[in-house]
């Protein structure tokens, strides 16, 4: 463990990190089979700040094994849905005892600042694992009234789809494991779960208090790996009912083709290219620091950062100078320096594709407002930046960057359907925010957006309640919210002759 550079600023976080993180397996943790272990990057500065298991195939397969035998053997099936509330709010309890220590963990595996982790990632996690604890005792069926001649008596129930794969992403990598998790629990399925390679440590943590909550054994896996082996080889595996993905719409492809050997079912998370929508009665302050942070939380790497920005053209340039000057003066740093408001992106591959996209801009004829740079040459930091004179054609309006990257358009009129059109271009449709003062038109313009979540005066908002997913591209199916258990149950229908 001589190699590993702990930042001194960690107060809480280095005994996890100098204790080589396991994986939990058939409630054990342990090593890759293989014994092999990748290393872990602070992205603030490209140290190594732990070895972690090198899960692949024959890992995958020992998981999966493991969560076959819990859920046929009915080990969780036997836990009254009481129990299992008691149990989700046990590991929620423990991850608020935690809160400190999984925060700085985000911060130097992800790059986000350990105060964006504290106040926002973590009292998510908390109240997912809360919200669907509660669930779990209020998955019922209903009776089903009969019309063709004779009597009979229908019911349905909700059963679990079985085992459940999991494969998450590094965004915001804890609250991905919980919004996946939780809910799986809660329906009485079992799980397998492959964190993301770029940040795999708040989940090796999360398994050590799913064991401390003790939730029973092979009821939790998680593992860490390669998502093109241990990924792959989860997607695939025959032995596994149902796929839950959250990343990229490519790999969520691949994800659809691996899952057809045994007609798993698939729930996909995937990318966006969301709008946020100014109208000319807009409070424009408040649209300024809405857009702004539309884009700029998490660096924007948000699946639903609002990276297309339309305004008005009564208002485009005031909201375009504002945004900039916000971008302009955002502190840019390490996550664990307590000044930083934006860290760095969470690896030197994001970083090369978030800087490739800036430079496809500027050569496609987009004018940088803001930003366009690297920040210092030590870590993957770049400066917000805002794109004038983008076009409808340009790569950095119709794909993806994922990163502190803002397009701005003017529009010019004021008819409903064709901002709602244009906002609607798009093969992704993930979410939409509108900005205006006047209700009605709101809401007029938020039933015309094609997108599974559209915000009024306000952006990037979450609730454990709230049904959050994609149209188009975006995805299939729900997350969080009553709508997540479509995902992990399946519907019995059952008739008695009477
Ligand atoms: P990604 O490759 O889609 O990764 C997401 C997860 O899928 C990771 O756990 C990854 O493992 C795994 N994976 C990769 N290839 C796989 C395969 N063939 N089979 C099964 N699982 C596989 O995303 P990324 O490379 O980290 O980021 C690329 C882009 O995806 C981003 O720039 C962004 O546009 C988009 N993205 C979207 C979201 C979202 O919330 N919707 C989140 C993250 C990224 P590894 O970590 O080992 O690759
Ligand atoms: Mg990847």
């Amino acid at each position: 463990m001589d190699t590993l550079e702990l930042d001194p600023r960690l107060r809480h976080a280095s005994t996890f990190l100098g204790r080589s993180p396991k994986m939990l397996i058939d409630g054990r943790m342990v090593g890759a089979l293989s014994s092999k272990t990748f290393e872990v990057v602070n992205p603030a500065t490209g140290a190594v700040i732990a070895n972690v298991p090198e899960g692949d195939k024959a890992d995958v397969d020992l998981a999966v094994a493991a969560a076959r035998r819990t859920f046929d053997s009915g080990v969780w099936a036997k836990v009254s849905p009481s129990e299992k509330s008691r149990i989700l709010w046990r590991v929620a309890d423990l991850v608020e005892r935690d809160l400190e220590e999984l925060a700085e963990l985000e911060s130097i595996d992800n790059g986000k600042p350990y105060a964006v982790a504290r106040v926002a990632d973590l009292p998510l996690v908390v109240d997912m694992f809360r919200y669907m604890g509660g669930w779990a005792t209020k998955l019922g069926g209903r009776t089903i009234p009969w019309s063709l001649p004779g009597q009979f008596l229908s019911y349905t129930m909700k059963e679990p789809v079985g085992v459940v794969g999991q494969i998450i992403p590094w965004n915001f990598p804890l609250l991905m494991a919980a919004w996946k998790i939780a809910p799986a629990l809660a329906a009485g399925c079992t799980v397998v779960l492959k964190a993301a390679e770029q940040t795999p440590m708040t989940a090796l943590r999360l398994a050590e208090i799913i064991q401390e909550a003790e939730v029973p054994a092979g009821v939790v896996n998680i593992l860490t790996g390669f998502g093109e082996t241990a990924g792959a080889a989860l997607a695939a595996h025959p032995d596994v009912d149902k796929i839950a993905f959250t990343g990229s719409t490519e790999v969520g492809k691949l994800i659809v083709q691996a899952a057809a050997g045994n007609l798993k079912k698939v729930s996909l998370e995937l990318g966006g290219k969301s709008p946020a929508i100014i109208l000319p009665d807009a409070d424009v302050d408040a649209a300024i620091a809405g857009a702004a942070n539309a884009i700029f939380f998490n660096h924007g790497q948000c699946c639903c950062a609002g990276s297309r920005l339309f305004a008005h053209k009564k208002v485009y340039d005031k909201i375009v100078a504002g945004v900039a000057d916000i971008a302009a003066k955002i502190k840019v740093g390490p996550g664990l320096d307590p000044a930083t408001e934006m860290g760095p992106l969470v690896s030197d591959e994001q970083f090369a594709r978030v800087t490739r996209y800036i430079k496809s801009g500027r050569e496609q004829g987009a004018k940088v407002a803001v930003g366009g740079e690297r920040v210092g040459n030590l870590g993957y930091f770049v400066a917000p930046t805002v794109f004038e004179n983008t076009k409808p054609d340009m790569q950095i309006i119709t794909e993806e960057i994922f990163g502190p990257v803002v397009c701005a358009m003017p529009f010019e009129d004021d008819d409903l359907d064709r901002i709602g059109r244009e906002a609607n271009d798009t093969s992704y449709g993930l979410a939409a925010s509108v900005w205006t003062t006047n209700g009605g038109t709101a809401h007029k313009l938020a039933q015309r957006i094609r997108s599974g979540t559209v915000w009024i005066n306000c952006h990037n908002v979450f609730d454990a309640s709230l049904p959050f997913g994609g149209y188009k591209q975006s995805g299939w199916g729900r997350e969080m919210g009553e709508e997540v258990f479509h995902n992990y149950t399946e519907t019995k229908a059952i008739t008695a002759a009477l």
